[in-house]
């Protein structure tokens, strides 16, 4: 009999910590989860899931206006109800929320809808309730970071946009990320006028430059006004909208301004002082690879520990932390992570970026290719496609694949299974296309573009 409540509680019933949570006491261990907000975290209640949702809805008005090519005749007063499709999607939050209670409580763990905080490293306060257990994973995720300038409390943050009343007629969006540049495509979709200030040259950092210039144009091409290399001084409230100076001196006005700068995890009040739990220097949790913080009987996974802040990756880490848990000594491999940008056009990329390639080989070979889309070969509305392949020329690995264009993101993860199984171009070169497909240009990349 132990002498603890639980074998493992688990704060944070998101990604992460539901999939540890579960798979913990599916392997036996007496497991309690404590959550303060809602099921599913971030990425079902005000991420991914809902985001996803408004990327498809703002994508049928250039879907009606292709169709009149192919000879439909579309009604001419399209209308769009921003309520609707709130309601929609707050219906389909709801049916997730349920399912993720049916996927804890079927597996035996125990959940706490309450905050959770340390009184020490084998003690929790989970709301009136003092909880104990042998291991506690932290796994609560993160916030939007607030951006520091006269006025910011003006801003509103990615979690307020799956809530606002009213669509705004001009939105000024802060930041150059996946957030800044996923809610400026939809939004201008949605009708919405988008100014996206980033306070470099460069968006999208840390992606393939050719790839994200692919991206920037079609942007500009939308009517998105890019402003960068600039930043906010101050926001004023004027007669109902923003005032917004910037340090190059200009002077915007704005209904709304969306602040995507970033995310930082959610320690605030988890009281880690009672544990002397140790921070990295960016403020997350300093974990190794096992997932161990510095005190003995506690992990951190997810969002929390700042690495890679995908849903995939949490769930990844949660599965690799359980089994250790119960006795394996497993790492997650973090090359090769595929990942998607929600933009217009979307972006989907695994492995290196040329910039990156070329720094790490002496040599290597790239192969790009750039096409219109079949959908749109009867319009004028043309929708570039580009895919990308860049080759180790040591061992002619195929160590980096891109693509901008409808379906990048599932195409993409295909490609994902030949990259980390260590494909070459010649396996590449092997296999059959699907004709008429767009993942076939991957197949059927011959000439070495430089
Ligand atoms: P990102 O880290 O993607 O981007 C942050 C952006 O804000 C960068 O352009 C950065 O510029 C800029 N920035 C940082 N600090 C400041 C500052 N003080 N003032 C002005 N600009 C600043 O963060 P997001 O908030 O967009 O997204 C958070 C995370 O959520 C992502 O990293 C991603 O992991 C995840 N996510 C994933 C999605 C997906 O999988 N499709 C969708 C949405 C989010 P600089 O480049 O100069 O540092």
């Amino acid at each position: 009999m132990s002498q603890f409540d639980y074998d493992l509680f688990v704060i944070g019933a998101g990604s992460g910590g539901v999939r540890a949570a579960r798979m913990a006491a599916d392997k036996g261990l007496s497991v309690g989860v404590a959550e303060e907000r809602f099921l599913g975290g971030t990425c079902v209640n005000v991420g991914c899931v809902p985001k996803k949702l408004f990327v498809i809805a703002s994508q049928f008005p250039s879907k009606f206006k292709l169709s009149e090519s192919f000879g439909w005749q579309t009604a001419t007063n399209l209308s769009f109800s921003w309520e609707i499709l709130k309601q929609n999607k707050d219906k389909e939050i709801a049916r997730l929320n349920k399912i993720y209670d049916g996927l804890i409580s079927n597996s035996g763990a125990k959940l706490y809808h309450d905050s959770a905080s340390f009184l020490d490293e084998h003690t929790l306060n989970i709301g009136d309730k003092k909880i104990t257990a042998e291991k506690i994973l932290i796994a609560t995720g993160g916030h939007s970071r607030q951006p520091i300038f006269r006025g910011n409390e003006h801003v509103v943050h990615s979690d307020d946009m799956f809530a606002i009343e009213n669509l705004p007629k001009e939105l000024l969006i802060i930041g150059g990320g996946y957030i800044a540049i996923e809610f400026a495509c939809l939004m201008n979709k949605l009708g919405v006028h988008v100014i996206l200030m980033n306070r470099s040259q460069e968006i999208l950092r840390a992606f393939d430059r050719e790839m994200v210039g692919k991206i920037t144009q079609s942007m500009i091409a939308q009517g998105i006004d890019l402003q960068l290399n600039d930043e906010i001084s101050n926001i004023e409230k004027v007669n109902g909208s923003l005032s917004i100076q910037t340090i190059n001196g200009f002077q915007i006005r704005a209904d709304m301004v969306l602040s995507a700068i970033g995310r930082s995890p959610n320690l605030s009040n988890l009281k880690i002082d009672n544990i002397g739990l140790k921070l990295n220097k960016y403020g997350a949790v300093e974990v190794n690879k096992h997932y161990e913080t510095n005190v003995g009987n506690i992990y951190a996974l997810g969002d929390v520990i700042n690495r890679y802040q995908l849903t995939p990756v949490a769930i990844s880490e949660a599965m690799v932390l359980v089994e250790n848990l119960i006795g394996a000594r497993k790492i997650f491999d973090y090359e090769n992570i595929p990942t998607a940008i929600f933009s217009s056009p979307e972006f989907a990329t695994v492995g290196l970026s040329e910039e990156v390639a070329r720094q790490k080989f002496n040599e290597i070979d790239i192969f790009v290719s750039s096409f219109n889309s079949l959908s749109t070969s009867l319009s004028d509305q043309k929708s570039q496609i580009t895919v990308k392949l860049i080759v180790k020329k040591t061992d002619n690995k195929v160590v980096g694949c891109h693509m901008v264009g409808d379906h990048a993101a599932e195409i993409i993860q295909g490609m994902a299974v030949a990259i980390k199984a260590g494909a070459t171009k010649e396996v590449f070169d092997n296999t059959v296309g699907i004709h008429p497909s767009t993942a076939e240009e991957f197949v059927t990349l011959r000439s070495v573009t430089r």
